[in-house]
This record gives structure tokens, C-alpha cells and sequence, in this order.
């Protein structure tokens, strides 16, 4: 097994939880991808596990902190959580859907100092910038 299982595992057992097939599958679908919707997920998995399995799966991650939300407009996608990979934020264009993952060192520090100005200790945060991608933005 390597750490990413392990810590998926731990995760679920630390709050009484054990891994069962609709868990191995979603957090699998997963894994090392850019954030996805509910409904992707639900598409995904459609022939292995019904659409109440997955959202009852999504529940238990997010209690667990195997996953976080990533607010998209009013709708929010999901992907793994910090522990799984390094922390990032994201670009997200309005009109095709990618999403750009964007991981600046900079950016931390700037954050971490507004924060510590203001004798604040941080917990975690969220930046998610929407627009439109390269190719978009030549037509919108
Ligand atoms: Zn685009
Ligand atoms: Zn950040």
C-alpha cells in the first residue's frame, strides 16, 4: 500500500469508518483529478454504484476531511483534500469547464501575512478565480 491508501484508510478508520466498495471507487475517481461535480461522479460510477451511494459516500468524506468542496458560482465540485495533495487553488472557465490548477509559493505568504497583520491565525482558505481560459476568452 502506498501513503495516499494508508491515509485514506486511516481517515475513514479514525472516525469509525471502514473502506467499502462504493468508498474505494469514488475516492479512486478521485484520486490525482481536478474537481469534479457531483453529477460527474454520479456518471462515473453509474454501473458499479447507485447515485444515493454516492452522495451517502461524499457525506462520509467530507467528515472525514477526505475530500473539500470547491465553490464553483452557487454549485461547488469536489476533490481530495489537503492531506492527499499539495495545497493549490484554481482557475475556472465559465464557458468550457476547465479548471487550471495554480500553486504559488508567493501568493501563501501574501495571504499568510494579511492574516498575521491583523494578528489572525488561520485555519485554511479558499481562492477560486473564474473567467474565461485562453482559448475562450477570444470569443467571450
Ligand atoms: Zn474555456
Ligand atoms: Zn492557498
Amino acid at each position: 500500500m502506498n501513503t495516499i491508501d494508508d491515509l485514506f484508510v486511516t481517515s475513514l478508520k479514525t472516525k469509525g469508518y471502514s473502506v467499502t466498495k462504493p468508498r474505494q471507487i469514488i475516492f479512486d475517481l478521485l484520486d490525482n483529478k481536478e474537481p469534479q461535480s457531483i453529477s460527474e461522479l454520479v456518471r462515473k460510477s453509474k454501473s458499479q454504484i447507485d447515485r444515493a451511494s454516492v452522495y451517502r459516500t461524499l457525506e462520509v468524506f467530507e467528515e472525514t476531511e477526505i475530500t473539500q468542496r470547491v465553490s464553483n458560482g452557487w454549485k461547488y465540485k469536489v476533490e481530495l483534500s489537503d492531506k492527499f495533495q499539495s495545497h493549490h487553488h484554481h482557475l475556472t472557465c465559465r464557458n468550457c469547464g476547465i479548471v487550471i490548477p495554480i500553486e504559488d509559493d508567493k501568493l501563501e505568504d501574501y495571504i499568510e501575512n494579511i492574516a498575521t497583520g491583523q494578528g489572525f491565525k488561520i485555519v485554511s482558505h479558499q481562492l477560486e478565480i473564474d473567467g474565461y481560459c485562453a482559448k475562450c476568452s477570444t470569443t467571450h
